[in-house]
């Protein structure tokens, strides 16, 4: 199992030092071939706007949509602005690959970065209680139906399925629990022997 991660800006190390507590390789990808033979890629925190022009720099934006097509991603914070189908506040181009809405910095300047508690459900797993680090999180404020959510906070939506793909308003990274890291593995397992069975 090998899980990539973008590596153009933002929080990678903390994603590859989970990811290999849980014996999975993550090397740190910043261009398009380096996409080869990865069973997924986390697509991390940071800041969306300079990730959007180093895409765009590097030639990114077609192969990451290629890649989803077959392969989990999983967008953390900024990630999730990239792969949401629209953004606001203000409007930005995206990937568009995950077809919900977000508003960037959706919790204010009061309250831009705090810590919380809420419940994670994911599929076929019990319910557990998670940390959640959201560091000038997005709010995610409209969704297509088949987009699951896996947990909230104070109303809206902080994690986030839709088919294979996953999306945190929060740094999973950052805390000490790997529930959301095991189960991204999973799914790239998952999708890896889908591949293999045609
Ligand atoms: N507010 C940032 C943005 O809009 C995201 C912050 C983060 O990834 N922690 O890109």
């Amino acid at each position: 199992m090998r899980i990539g991660i973008l590596a153009l800006q933002g929080a990678v190390a903390p994603h590859q030092a989970k990811l290999a507590a849980l014996g999975v390789e993550a090397p740190a990808v910043r261009e398009a071939a380096g996409l080869e033979g990865l069973d997924g890629l986390i697509l991390p925190g940071g800041e969306s706007t300079t990730f959007l022009k180093l895409i765009g720099h590097f030639g990114l934006a077609q192969p990451l949509k290629a890649f989803a097509e077959t392969r989990p991603l999983w967008g953390v914070c900024a990630g999730t602005i990239l792969l949401a189908r629209r953004v606001e506040n203000p409007s930005q181009r995206s990937l568009g690959i995950l077809p919900f809405t977000v508003r960037r910095n959706g919790y204010g300047r009061q309250n831009e970065s705090f810590i919380a508690g809420f419940e994670l459900r994911l599929p076929g797993r019990p319910a557990v209680s998670q940390e959640g680090v959201f560091i000038r999180a997005p709010h995610v404020t409209a969704r297509d139906d088949g987009v699951q959510v896996l947990g909230e906070h104070e109303g809206w939506p902080v994690a986030l399925q839709y088919g294979r793909h996953l999306a945190t308003t929060f740094h999973p990274e950052l805390s000490e629990a790997g529930h959301l890291h095991r189960y991204f593995i999973a799914l790239c397992e998952d999708a890896s022997q889908r591949r293999a069975s045609g």
